[in-house]
């Protein structure tokens, strides 16, 4: 077991180290999407209250816990071997965070909307996943939910990302069928949506 006061700064600098990591990774992605016309927007009041609580579960709650030690109650000691596998998962999380960026280009918007001259990518890491940003950002939950010790805020990320994937990912895909149409039905039956098939 990790000592008391390792166990807190060993968990606020893997939580910290996750956070910036994501937000210095989307920073240039986010200018740049700026610039780019939307063409159609599907976003919803829906969609506008889940990405309201991912926020809340991957960034509001662990700043909390980390700087006001936040639902201190559900506090539990951490282990060496979740805080390890859990830096593992962050540091693979947040690669595949930045590839798909790199990929998806100016086509990237952090909600549900097709852009000017959007292409269709199925180069790099989405030649064999549909939805490889996804898949990082349920690895950079997991990682989460790994080394900070807390049952409320640990879990929080993963919770909130995972119900935006659930009521998310089905609309998003119509999208792109009605964008791409037999292109992307054809993309879909050779990729798996989050694993590689
Ligand atoms: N679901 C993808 C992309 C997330 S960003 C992933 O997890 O990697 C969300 C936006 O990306 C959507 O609004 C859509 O416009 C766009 N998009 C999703 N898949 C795409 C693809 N293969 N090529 C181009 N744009 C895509």
């Amino acid at each position: 077991m990790l000592d008391e006061p390792l166990n807190e700064w060993f968990a606020k600098g893997a939580v910290l180290a996750n956070l910036l990591g994501q937000v210095f990774i989307r920073w240039p992605h986010g200018n740049r999407s700026k610039e780019v016309k939307v063409v159609e927007d599907r976003k919803g009041a829906l969609e506008i209250g889940l990405v309201v609580g991912a926020v809340l579960g991957s960034v509001l709650l662990p700043a909390l816990w980390a700087a006001i030690g936040l639902f201190g109650f559900a506090e539990y000691r951490l282990l060496p071997a979740p805080f390890v596998l859990g830096v593992f998962a962050m540091l693979v999380g947040l690669w595949l965070f930045h590839r798909s960026h790199v990929d998806l280009g100016r086509n990237w918007s952090a909600t549900l909307q097709i852009r000017e001259e959007h292409r269709l990518v199925t180069n790099g890491v989405y030649a064999r996943i549909r939805h490889p940003m996804y898949s990082s950002l349920f690895l950079l939950g997991t990682a989460q939910a790994l080394f900070l010790p807390n049952w409320i805020v640990g879990p929080s990320y993963l919770v909130g990302f995972g119900l935006l994937y659930l009521l998310r990912v089905g609309r998003e895909e119509q999208m792109m069928i009605d964008s791409f149409g037999e292109e992307y039905a054809e993309y879909s039956r050779r990729t798996g949506r989050l694993f590689p098939k």
